[in-house]
C-alpha cells in the first residue's frame, strides 16, 4: 500500500487543510507520516514559549491518533522564524524525509497560492516543492545517498492553501471524515483557543461587533471550530456537487498524464 508524507510548518496546518483527506487515506490503509518544521512555540496569546514547546508533540500526536496517522515528527525550528533557517538546509531535510519514506503523495503548502501572510508557510512551501521536484536527482544532497538512501521520484504533490488557485482535485468527505477532521483540530487545544481569540481580536479592531463570535469564551471553541470547518467544507464542495469537500492543486507524474493512453489512469485513492 502506498504512503503519503505531509511536509508542513505548524502542528495544525495539515488538519485544517487536509485533515479529512488524510483520515480517508488512513481508513483505506495508507501509511501517512507527518513532518512539522517548527516548534509551534508562538501560536498563543496566553501561554509561554516553554509551555507551548511542551505541548507541540503532545497535541500533534493526539490529532494523529484521531486521523490514523502513522508517525509525527518535528524539526523544532523556532515558530515564526523559519526564514532564518537556510532554505537549502530545510530543503535537504525535506528531501531526506522523501527519500526515507518514498511516498506516493506529498502534501504541503502551495508556493504559488496568493496572499499567504505567514512566513513559515511560505518557507515550507518553497523548500518542500523543490525537495519533491528534485529528490530523484542523485547529485542533490549526495551525503544522504552515501548514508544508504536512494533517489526517489515523487509521483504526486497535493498542495493546500488558505486561498487556493488552480484547484484541480476535490475530495468528498464522508460524515465520519469531517468529524475526524474537527476532532483532530480540537486536539490542538492551544491552537484552537488562539484561532478563536485571533478572530475576536480582529473584530474588536473593527467599528462593529459580531456578538456570536466576541461573546464566546475562547476556551469554549468546539462549536465555533465545528461551524467554521463545516462552512469551509460546504463551500469547497458546492462547485463540485459534493456536500463536504477539501480542495487541492495537484501535480502528478510530471505532467505526463497528457500522454497517457486512454483508460490507463487508475481511479484516485480518495
Ligand atoms: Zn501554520
Amino acid at each position: 500500500m502506498p504512503g503519503a508524507l505531509v511536509l508542513t510548518a505548524h502542528g495544525d496546518d495539515m488538519e485544517f487543510f487536509a485533515g479529512g483527506t488524510i483520515a480517508l487515506l488512513c481508513e483505506r490503509g495508507w501509511d501517512v507520516d507527518v513532518l512539522i518544521a517548527t516548534d509551534n512555540s508562538r501560536g498563543t496569546f496566553e501561554l509561554s514559549t516553554e509551555q507551548m514547546f511542551g505541548l507541540r508533540l503532545k497535541e500533534a500526536d493526539a490529532a494523529a491518533q484521531v486521523l490514523g496517522v502513522r508517525s509525527v515528527s518535528c524539526l523544532d525550528y523556532p515558530d515564526g522564524f523559519l526564514c532564518e533557517t537556510p532554505h537549502t538546509t530545510l530543503r535537504g531535510q525535506f528531501m531526506d524525509a522523501i527519500r526515507r519514506h518514498r511516498p506516493g503523495i506529498v502534501f504541503t503548502w502551495d508556493p504559488w497560492a496568493p496572499y499567504e501572510n505567514h512566513p513559515d508557510h511560505r518557507a515550507v512551501s518553497w523548500a518542500a516543492m523543490e525537495a519533491a521536484s528534485f529528490a530523484h536527482f542523485p547529485l542533490y544532497y549526495p551525503e544522504q545517498l552515501a548514508g544508504g538512501l536512494e533517489p526517489y521520484y515523487v509521483p504526486e504533490v497535493w498542495y493546500f492553501a488558505k486561498n487556493p488557485v488552480d484547484v484541480n482535485k476535490r475530495v468528498a468527505l464522508s460524515d465520519a471524515a469531517i468529524q475526524k477532521k474537527i476532532d483532530a483540530l480540537c486536539c490542538y487545544d492551544s491552537q484552537m483557543v488562539l484561532t478563536l481569540r485571533d478572530h475576536q481580536i480582529a473584530i474588536e479592531s473593527a467599528p462593529y461587533d459580531v456578538p456570536r463570535i466576541t461573546g464566546l469564551d475562547p476556551h469554549d471553541y468546539r462549536a465555533y471550530i465545528d461551524h467554521t470547518v463545516r462552512r469551509g467544507a460546504l463551500r469547497a464542495g458546492r462547485e463540485a456537487g459534493m456536500e463536504y469537500a477539501e480542495q487541492f492543486r495537484r501535480t502528478r507524474w510530471g505532467g505526463t498524464e497528457r500522454q497517457a493512453p486512454d483508460g490507463t489512469i487508475p481511479p484516485d485513492p480518495v
